[in-house]
């Protein structure tokens, strides 16, 4: 149940920390010398925050009226966040307030929509999510057109942490991937603040059940963030790292690195990473049964807590006691403090919180033999899930809590199994000390109707849940076969796009468009034919692995139709594609795929194309025409010889021109000279037959292909 707070309460503290790591782009080299230092000072905050506070407020009491104002105000910012991590929260404020002033008197934008980021924020810690989200929806809607790269990203970044806080896992997916692109353009600190936005991207995987995933890119970002550099970054990492292996069932080696992240907390003087790691390690023992040692840990936490006066933190460590009291039979007492800490949560909004903790409390329940409350607690827990998924609308989202319902409901025929099989034995007992009198012949038998019933009601439950389930796996969104997005869903996505497009001017840049490249295997028949559709099978598998693992992790893949998949990269540029459908190619065809029995060399053809085409709205040329032209290029790349894709990279006439040849015929628009066309080739083929053994009757039809 500790999983969400505690780690939003780090990204908080991240977030706030990568606030104040940017600064706009300086005029003058002084200015930029200047500005350099105070990012300095933050690159040793991240290993020392007390020596680096020491060293700004000697910065800061050398700048006068004459300082510059971008400097002064970035030093102002960095006064906030550094005493704000330290707990001295007043201090903090006065910064705040001062940058704020100062802001305004100068009339510098960015910097009052970073103070004003900030002071949304905080309406959050103080436990006032929804105010908070309001408030920087409103900076959005006001967000003006040259705001800096690192504004947009701060505003984006609180977006994302706060859309994910409330449980709109999709819309903070996509605000933190919009961040992620933004990095690039920071003027300072690139690295490390794409490390926190991965950070906040595995703990948004978490929360959408998908830990692999989360693992992957807390391993990424592991892998940039040496320890000795940024302990604070290092140990965060590794909590996410224990979240994630947890979730994996790797309990034990999640319980280890919460351990080393605590004493990485404890020896750089972490406080926030102390009590996150007390509260994991507290969950743990509260897994295992081992109430007592949850108890010392989470009051430990909660001491610490007071300490740090975040009432998160707080209310997660009166959970965590709340819990191991129930477990040692405590009832009454325990059931106090979870329900206090289930109620300010639900008051607050703050769903995958209430949700979290209604698993937990009956996990509890059930342990200590509380069937009837642990049910009570698991249905709640539904109902909250529903409201959760109900908010969020994503197809993607949408399939993951199709899994976590039936996980549930599972979960629920359990529950009902047991409080059944303890009301079976009540009654048995009960007819057995009656036994030696008639009427109590007459109870049994009234008994056995009742058990009867009983069971036929949950058998019929069952079955009821079983055609639910056939239901939802038939309304999957995925390929049952490769386990990709199918076609369905990306239609769907598509279509939530397009009212995106109406609603958000920003989404419709015309200078980094999408991209569609559609792909077909080569002669996929052949194979089917020769090694049998098992092998035809293996190789689509092969296949949708191979092209996963090439695309990035905002890319989308899907299986098209039978052997025909389509990748969906969003806002990407020319070049960055043709790299992209370059190593698609190679993944594919570089290596044999074992099928059959066989080595095979298998390669595909494509085309590709962007969204929108060559600066026509898409209004003009919707998605289904731009992809019907990517289907004619990949026809050329076929009779081109196959192993190739064709790129249709711009209009070279005025589209009214050249569309409705275009649309009806690339080949005569070609030949027209009203279009440009990108060529990628494959892998070389290999020189031997494709097969590796073959009979004579074999090689003929192989040298066929
Ligand atoms: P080319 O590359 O030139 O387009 O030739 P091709 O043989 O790949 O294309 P064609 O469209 O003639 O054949 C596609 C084959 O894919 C026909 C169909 O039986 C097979 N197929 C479609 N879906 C599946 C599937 O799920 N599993 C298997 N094993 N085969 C499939
Ligand atoms: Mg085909
Ligand atoms: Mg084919």
């Amino acid at each position: 149940m500790h999983r969400f707070t505690p780690s939003l309460c780090r990204i908080l503290f991240s977030l706030c920390l990568l606030i104040a790591l940017l600064g706009g782009k300086a005029a003058y080299a002084d200015e930029n010398r200047e500005l350099q230092a105070v990012f300095d000072i933050f690159t040793l905050a991240d290993s020392d925050n007390a020596e680096a506070l020491k060293q700004l407020e000697q910065l800061y009491s050398t700048q006068n009226a004459e300082t510059s104002t971008k400097v002064r105000l970035t030093t102002l910012r960095a006064l906030y966040h550094l005493n704000a991590e330290l707990g001295n929260t007043s201090a903090a404020n006065g910064f705040l307030n001062a940058m704020r002033k100062l802001a305004l008197e100068c009339n510098d934008k960015d910097a009052l929509l970073m103070a004003d980021v900030i002071l949304a924020f905080q309406l959050h810690q103080a436990m006032k999510p929804e105010q908070a989200l309001a408030q920087l929806n409103q900076l959005l809607a006001n967000l003006h057109t040259d705001a800096s790269a690192d504004a947009r990203f701060r505003l984006y970044g609180a977006l994302g942490n706060i859309n994910y806080a409330l449980g709109h896992y999709d819309t903070s997916l996509r605000f933190y991937l919009d961040v992620l692109r933004l990095t690039d353009q920071l003027p300072f600190r690139r690295e490390q603040n794409r490390i926190f936005i991965l950070e906040g991207l595995a703990l948004l995987y978490i929360a959408m059940k998908d830990p692999e995933k989360s693992l992957a890119i807390v391993h990424e970002a592991l892998a940039l963030t040496p320890y000795s550099r940024a302990p604070k970054n290092y140990a965060s990492l590794l909590i996410d790292e224990g979240v994630a292996l947890n979730m994996l069932g790797r309990e034990e080696q999640a319980l280890d690195a919460y351990q080393r992240a605590l004493k990485i907390g404890r020896d750089s003087h972490l406080i926030d990473v102390e009590i996150s790691c007390l509260l994991y390690i507290a969950g743990y023992y509260l897994k295992h049964h081992q109430y007592k040692q949850a108890e010392t840990t989470a009051r430990q936490a909660l001491l610490r807590s007071e300490q740090f006066e975040d009432s998160g933190y707080i209310r997660n460590a009166k959970a965590s006691i709340g819990f191991a009291l129930l477990g040692q039979g405590k009832i009454t007492q325990g059931v106090e403090l979870v329900n206090e800490v289930i109620t300010i949560a639900t008051e607050t909004g703050e769903k995958s919180d209430v949700e979290e903790l209604l698993s937990q409390l009956a996990a509890v329940y059930e342990h200590v033999g509380m069937y009837k409350e642990a049910l009570a607690a698991v249905r709640k827990q539904q109902e909250v899930n529903a409201e959760l998924f109900r908010s969020d609308r994503s197809k993607a989202v949408a399939a993951i809590q199709e899994q976590f319902q039936s996980e549930q409901k599972q979960k629920q025929i359990a529950l009902l199994e047991r409080d059944n099989a303890l009301k079976d034995a009540a009654l048995q007992n009960h007819q057995l000390r009656q036994r030696v009198t008639m009427l109590i012949a007459v109870v049994i038998v009234v008994a056995g109707v009742f058990i009867f019933a009983l069971y036929r009601r949950v058998r019929q439950a069952n079955q009821k849940l079983r055609t639910v389930n056939t239901q939802l796996e038939f309304h999957a969104e995925r390929d049952p076969l490769t386990g990709l997005y199918n076609r369905r869903s990306f239609v769907e996505m598509m279509k939530n796009r397009q009212d995106h497009l109406k609603l958000d001017r920003r989404a419709a840049d015309i200078d980094s468009p999408d991209c569609l490249v559609l792909l077909d295997i080569d002669h996929f028949k052949q194979i089917n034919d020769t090694l049998g559709h098992a092998a035809g099978d293996v190789v689509l598998i092969e296949v949708a692995k191979r092209l996963r693992a090439v695309v990035r992790d905002s890319d989308m893949v899907l299986r098209w139709g039978g052997e025909e998949f389509l990748v969906f990269s969003p806002k990407s540029q020319h070049a960055q594609v043709v790299a992209l459908v370059e190593r698609v190619l190679y993944a594919i065809g570089e290596k044999r795929i074992h099928a059959g029995g066989r080595d095979i060399q298998v390669t595909v053809s494509a085309g590709f194309i962007a969204l929108p085409f060559s600066g026509v709205s898409e209004s003009q040329l919707n998605w289904e025409k731009v992809l019907q032209i990517a289907d004619m290029a990949l026809y050329l790349g076929k009779v081109n010889g196959r192993n190739r894709a064709y790129g249709v990279s711009e209009l070279l006439v005025a589209p009214d021109l050249a569309l409705p040849i275009l649309e009806q015929d690339l080949a005569a628009a070609i030949d027209a000279d009203m279009v440009s066309l990108t060529e990628v080739e494959g892998p070389p083929r290999f020189e031997q037959t494709i097969f590796d053994k073959h009979t004579k009757k074999e090689q003929n039809e192989l040298l066929a292909l």
